[in-house]
């Protein structure tokens, strides 16, 4: 019998980091997956398309859980994985990142005592005011594999007493993907053409977190800073639809008309073509900071911290001094100053989800109460 994981995924960041493992696990007939879809996102730009491009299978459950408040979204994730793991009774339950999708996972396994994986395990931001941060130290807690993606995670598990063996510093799955899928980006992708930009000479920016969606003053400072910025380097913004949503209740003043380019979310391969070609990035997105610098493009995190530290200790991203105008513009003016030099690589080589299968594989760590056995 293969090694059997349900996955339990439900947002656009986790489609793209699933898709990883998903293509490898096909390749091996000692290891089964099924898809578990919550349905946290499910429009066809923040969901379908990643199936599409990224040859995911298709998911054999699909919950409907999109579009509420936090309690209701994550108890009704809760509710329909926990039906759906009593029938698949898997060896393992396999959750990606930090969103509810991730703790409802986490939380519908532990109760039934089956084995959960963690990837990107170990991220902190130390802001428990962020509904992720919530969601992956509570999963990291009730994780029997924590698969982290860098040293400052294995370290962030090490000060939270997790035991060491159950910790696997295997690289980042996202590393993978945008490997995998770089040169088919710049074939397939017609983007740039379609939007008028010229390779090295424009801005790709995101903007979702929900500190800066509910705090209008703040994405009105980003919002004018990038706008101030389009003046001269064209801004792309491929508008997540919580940050369209809260630009139309609130009438945020968007200026700079043609310069800042308001899109709506793009695929993966065109989303990888506009980095391929940008000059730099600023976003709030974990996932972008990274791909800026697997794209060799200077970044600036809109946000007031990182999970991913050692892009800051490379000066290849960096957070501005203040969440305002001024500080946004100081960062960018500096980021297009800066030259740095991609001389190392902390996200591992590109083959984080063949490590992860291979340690399933090896089965569990802890004993089948899932306490650790005596070390005698
Ligand atoms: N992404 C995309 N299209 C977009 C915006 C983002 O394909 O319009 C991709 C991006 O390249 C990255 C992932 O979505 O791989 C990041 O997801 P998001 O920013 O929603 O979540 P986070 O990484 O902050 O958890």
């Amino acid at each position: 019998m293969p090694f059997k994981i349900v996955t339990v995924l439900g947002a656009r960041p986790q489609f793209i980091k699933a898709s990883a493992l998903s293509r490898v696990a096909r390749q091996s007939d000692r290891f089964s997956e099924v898809i578990v879809h919550t349905g946290q996102h499910y429009d066809e730009n923040m969901s379908d398309v990643f199936f599409r491009e990224l040859e995911i299978d298709a998911p054999r459950h699909r919950l409907m859980t999109g579009g509420q408040g936090h309690g209701a979204m994550t108890g009704r994730q809760i509710e329909g994985v926990e039906r759906i793991l009593q029938d698949e009774r898997p060896d393992a339950v396999l959750v990606y990142g930090d969103t509810n999708s991730t703790l409802a996972g986490a939380i519908a396994a532990s109760k039934l005592h089956i084995p959960i994986a963690h990837v990107e395990a170990g991220l902190r931001s130390y802001n428990r005011r962020m509904p992720e941060e919530i969601n992956r130290v509570l999963t990291d807690h009730v994780s029997e594999w924590l698969f982290t993606p860098t040293a400052a995670g294995e370290k962030a598990l090490a000060g939270e007493g997790v035991d060491p063996r159950q910790v696997f510093r295997v690289g980042d799955v996202m590393f993978d993907v945008a490997l995998f899928f770089a040169d088919k980006a710049r074939r397939q992708s017609g983007i740039l053409r379609d939007l008028g930009l010229e390779e090295g000479s424009y801005c790709v920016a995101t903007v979702h977190r929900a500190e800066n969606t509910d705090d209008p003053e703040r994405l009105q400072a980003i919002l004018s800073a990038l706008a101030q910025l389009g003046r001269e380097l064209p801004v792309v913004l491929p508008l997540h639809p919580r940050t369209r949503a809260v630009i139309a209740r609130t009438g945020i003043a968007l200026e700079a008309g043609d310069a800042l380019r308001l899109i709506d979310p793009v695929g993966y391969l065109d989303m990888t073509r506009l980095l391929q070609g940008a000059r730099l990035v600023a976003t709030d997105s974990g996932g972008l900071q990274k791909e800026a610098f697997f794209h060799k493009v200077p970044c600036v995190t809109l946000r007031d911290e990182t999970e991913w530290v050692e892009l800051i200790d490379l000066a290849w991203n960096r957070i501005p001094r203040s969440l305002d105008q001024t500080g946004i513009d100081a960062a960018i003016a500096e980021a297009l100053g800066s030259a740095p030099v991609q001389d190392v690589m902390p996200y591992g080589d590109g083959n984080a989800a063949s490590a992860i299968i291979d340690i399933l594989l090896r089965g569990r760590i802890t004993g089948p109460t899932g306490v650790m056995p005596d070390q005698g």
